[in-house]
Formats: C-alpha cells, structure tokens, sequence
C-alpha cells in the first residue's frame, strides 16, 4: 500500500494545472473541477471575457488562477504560454490540452487552409506545449498531460476528415509521450468524448436532423456533459492514475461498444 488516503490520491490539492481552451465548453469547466479537486490553474484561451470567466470561478472555489491569452493557431504561442507559466508558477504539474477546432466540411470542400489551422491548434500545439513544459515536469520526476480527443479519433464520421485526422495524431502523439517520458514518472494519456453539450457542440450538432442519428447511435441514449468528461480528466491528472499511461480513453456512452 502506498499510505496515502483514497481522497489524497483522487486530491489535487497543490497541483498546477494548465487548462488550455478554458474560455468555455468543457474548458472553463475542466477550471472549475480541477480547482474543486484543489488545483490552482493557469487559463488559456483567445477569448478575455471567457478568462475572466474561467477565473472567477477557480477564485470562488479558493484557488489561484492565472489567465494567458494567446491564439494557439500560431507556431509561436504555446511556447510562449508555456514559457510564460514556468516564469510565473515555476512548474506545471498538470497539463490539459483541451483547445480544439473543428471546421465540418467534406474531404471534397474543405480547403487546405481549414485544414493546417485544425492540426495547427488540435494536434502541433499540444506538441509544442508539452515539450516546453515537459523539462521541468522531468526535472520533478512528476507530470500528468491529458490530451482531449475525440470519439471521432476511432470511428469514422462524415464531414470530419481533418478533424478525425487531427485526433488519431494526437493519440498517437500521446504514446511517444508515454515512451519518452514515463520513466520520468509523467503519465500522458488522452480522452475521447463523444458529443458533449457545449458551444460547439450546438453548432454542430443543433440541428435535430443531424443530432438524432447520432443519439440512435449512443447505446447511454444521450450525449455527456462537460461534467462527465472533466471527472475523467482528473482521475487522469491525480495520482490515482499514476500506473495509467498511453491510454485513448472512451468516454463514449457505449457508442463504440456496438
Ligand atoms: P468549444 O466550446 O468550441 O471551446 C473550445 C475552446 O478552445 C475555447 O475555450 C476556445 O477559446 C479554445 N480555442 C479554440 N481555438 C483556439 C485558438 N486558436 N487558440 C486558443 N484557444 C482556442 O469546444 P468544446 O466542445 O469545449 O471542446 C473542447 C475540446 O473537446 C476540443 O479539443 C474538442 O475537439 C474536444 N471534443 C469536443 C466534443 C464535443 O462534442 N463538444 C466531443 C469530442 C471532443 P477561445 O475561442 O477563447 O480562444
């Protein structure tokens, strides 16, 4: 046994958590579970108001929260962000890339700047953020990064090429990380919600004749809450899960399992 209590090794009381995407949807409340868990966060997003937002919530809960605003679109901003939360925090314990685009369109229409914007922000800035932080995360022989996926990673869907692309790439970058780094006893691993009711899931999925179809298909009969796919997130970021690594976990209602 290790000593420890069920509730320290399900806590994150101490822990430094970068939220990236935080502004809203599964993001900001991602912010609001792991301050709840006892984590201080550093927000990351484009939008200000949506920051404010994610901290006041993290503030109410008793906890610190540093807000960075940055369009990770650029190749030059998650190591800035990254950089930026070493100066202010020292380290980061935890990292959730959560950020992600998706542009619904055919293999035949989208276009070619559609598609380096989805892999530059769902799949080259996870990358790039990881191995800024990574050093320090080493230099602890401690870290958690929990990379936010898609159901989408493992079944086809229609109008999501680049998407479904971006995903599979990020599962398959959280394995190098899991190789690269868990002997430095850092766990990476990635979830794959299905639908989640968030903005952009209603503009997705808004449409009842585009939402019903995929409610046939999920055996729970309904799409998650960000609720249920932040509780995922911080069993993966606390050391309960320290023995979890290289995983792209389901958190799908059984929609897979058909
Ligand atoms: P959302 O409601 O659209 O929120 C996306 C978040 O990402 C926002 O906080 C947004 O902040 C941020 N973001 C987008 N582009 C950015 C950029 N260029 N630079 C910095 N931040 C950026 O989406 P969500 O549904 O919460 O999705 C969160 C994650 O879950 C994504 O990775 C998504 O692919 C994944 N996911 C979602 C679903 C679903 O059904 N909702 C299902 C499976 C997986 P700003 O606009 O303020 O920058």
């Amino acid at each position: 046994m290790s000593g420890s209590t069920v509730q320290q090794r399900f806590s994150l009381e101490g822990r430094r958590v970068l939220v990236t995407g935080a502004s809203r949807g599964i993001g900001i409340a991602l912010c609001d579970v792991l301050s709840q868990a006892g984590a201080d966060i550093v927000a990351v997003a484009r939008d200000p108001a949506g920051l404010q937002a994610a901290a006041s919530l993290v503030e109410a809960n008793g906890r610190r929260c540093l807000t960075i605003g940055a369009d990770l679109a650029l190749p030059d901003a998650p190591e800035r962000v990254g950089r930026e939360a070493l100066a202010a925090w020292g380290t980061i314990d935890v990292l959730v890339n959560n950020a992600g685009v998706s542009v619904p369109k055919s293999l035949l229409e989208q276009s070619i700047e559609e598609w380096d914007f989805i892999q530059a922000v769902n799949l080259r800035a996870p990358w790039l953020l990881a191995r800024t932080l990574a050093p320090a995360m080493i230099a602890q022989k401690r870290g958690k990064i929990v990379n936010v996926s898609s159901q989408t990673s493992a079944v086809a869907l229609t109008e999501h090429g680049a998407y479904a692309a971006s995903k599979n790439g990020l599962n398959a970058l959280t394995k190098v990380m899991t190789v690269e780094w868990a002997p430095f006893n850092i766990q990476a691993n990635a979830i794959c919600p299905t639908v989640t009711w968030t903005p952009m899931a209603e503009r997705i999925w808004g449409d009842p004749a585009r939402l019903d179809p995929m409610l046939a298909r999920i055996p729970a009969g309904r799409v998650a809450t960000p609720e249920e796919v932040c509780d995922v997130v911080l069993f993966l970021s606390c050391a309960a899960s320290d023995m979890v690594n290289g995983h792209a976990l389901l958190v799908d209602g059984g929609y897979t399992a058909l």
